[in-house]
């Protein structure tokens, strides 16, 4: 039976207007690091890839814009020259507690800063590149799953591929759309928060990665390049109705009581007009796989952003996933195979880590508690160390 009788036999996915088709062995929704890694790798190894992708290169993101130092080789070793762009290198961490208390640590990889503008920009022009098909300025509506060939159904146009992977980040469309049990949940300390960033010129140090707490959330800064810093905060939607779903009352009732964000606020030249915005951040657990569709990145599960390499989980996934998938389709492996062994790998390499992070996140979610923590920390430095590790990979 072909590919395409399959899909023409299926009333769900019957387009209302005539719509291109094209087959593909593996589609990937979503253009982030996760996604756009993944159709790299793919396509070295001569597959043919289509990753679709919702808004169009380059643009901004939400996020810290802090890759740790794990990742460093697998980006140059997908043709991104990192060591030619005189990027800053972030060797120490700040963190402090919502009354200004202070400690400083070194961190043990380390990190560099970059935008998420030129990354992803750069990783998709790689991409195109490597010979992958980079359909932007599209949303996946909806995958039908065949047992043989799902269908990716956009606007306009659909793709039957014979595996479907989904890097689509932290809430999509089709995480509704899905019913998948995070999205479903009552607001809770886990699934209700919201993100801000904004690109600001300040004479903060080039190495350092501050942590500012304040109620119910913290800041981060940190350098990224052509001398830009990256300031991005995480906060509970809680803290936004308690001030009037105005972010600039937001900041200013419970950002500034924190000294060190007050002085940030008050003296650096923010770059963007208004900043930008994301809501409804949850950090639950999730599955896998859904549907027939390999998950990767946010969208398998995120990490507290504290723990600053949210990005290296995303890239460290799709270096995973790469060999499964590349087995599959030559037929060495059934889907099921395939399936179970990512999910393990996945497992075994993440699941403690995002343990760690909620746990930590939850010891920076109140004042007393941030307070009395830098203090007991603050003597221990090799228990500051082991908490950093914990949350943290090796280089892969
Ligand atoms: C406030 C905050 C700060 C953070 N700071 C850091 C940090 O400093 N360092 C770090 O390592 N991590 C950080 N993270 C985490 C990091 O941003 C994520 O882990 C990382 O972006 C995950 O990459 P991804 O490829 O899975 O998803 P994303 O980068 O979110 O990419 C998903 C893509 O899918 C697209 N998409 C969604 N739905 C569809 C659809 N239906 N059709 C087509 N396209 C679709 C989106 O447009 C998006 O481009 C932070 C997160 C937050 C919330």
């Amino acid at each position: 039976m072909s590919h395409l009788s399959t899909y023409k036999n299926d009333p769900l996915v019957q387009p209302a207007v005539a719509e291109e088709e094209a087959m593909v062995d593996v589609a990937i929704i979503g253009g982030g690091l996760a996604g756009l890694a993944l159709s790299i790798q793919l396509a070295r190894l001569g597959w043919s890839v289509v990753l679709v992708e919702k808004e169009s290169y380059p643009f901004h993101k939400v996020c810290g814009e802090y890759i740790s130092m794990e990742s460093w080789d697998f980006l140059e070793g997908l043709g991104y020259p990192l060591r030619n762009m005189d990027l800053p290198r972030i060797k120490n961490l700040i963190v402090s507690a919502p009354n200004g208390k202070m400690i400083q640590h070194p961190l043990p990889l380390g990190g560099f800063g970059i935008s998420r503008y030129k990354i992803d920009s750069e990783l998709a022009r790689l991409a195109v590149e490597n010979g992958v098909q980079l359909k932007q300025g599209t949303t996946v509506r909806d995958v039908v799953y065949g047992k043989n060939v799902s269908t990716v159904v956009c606007s306009g146009v659909r793709y039957q591929a014979k595996l479907v992977c989904g890097s689509f980040g932290k809430k999509s469309n089709l995480d509704i759309k899905w019913k998948r049990p995070f999205a479903e949940q009552r607001p809770s300390k886990l699934n209700n928060w919201i993100g801000v960033k904004y690109h600001v010129r300040t004479n903060f140090l080039p190495d350092t990665i501050a942590l500012h707490n304040f109620e119910n959330g913290y800041c981060g800064i940190s350098r990224i390049e052509e001398g830009k810093y990256c300031l991005c905060y995480l906060t509970t939607a809680a803290n936004l109705l308690k001030s009037g779903h105005s972010i600039s009352r937001m900041e200013e009732i419970f950002l500034h009581r924190n000294p060190h964000l007050k002085k940030i606020f008050g003296s650096a030249e923010f770059l963007y007009r208004s900043p930008l915005t994301i809501s409804q951040i949850s950090f639950q657990q999730k599955s896998q796989v859904e549907r027939g569709v390999l998950l990767l990145g946010d969208a398998a599960g995120l990490i507290t952003p504290l723990c600053g390499n949210g990005m290296s989980m995303g890239l460290h996934a799709s270096k995973l996933a790469t060999p499964l998938i590349h087995q599959f389709l030559q037929k060495g492996i059934t889907r099921e195979q395939l399936e179970q062994a990512y999910i393990q790998e996945w497992t075994n390499r993440f699941s403690r880590r995002l343990q760690a992070g909620r746990l930590i996140q939850r010891l920076f979610g109140k004042t007393w508690m941030t307070d009395a923590f830098i203090r007991a920390a603050k003597p221990f430095p090799a228990f500051i160390s082991y908490l950093i590790k914990q949350t943290h990979g090796e280089p892969f």
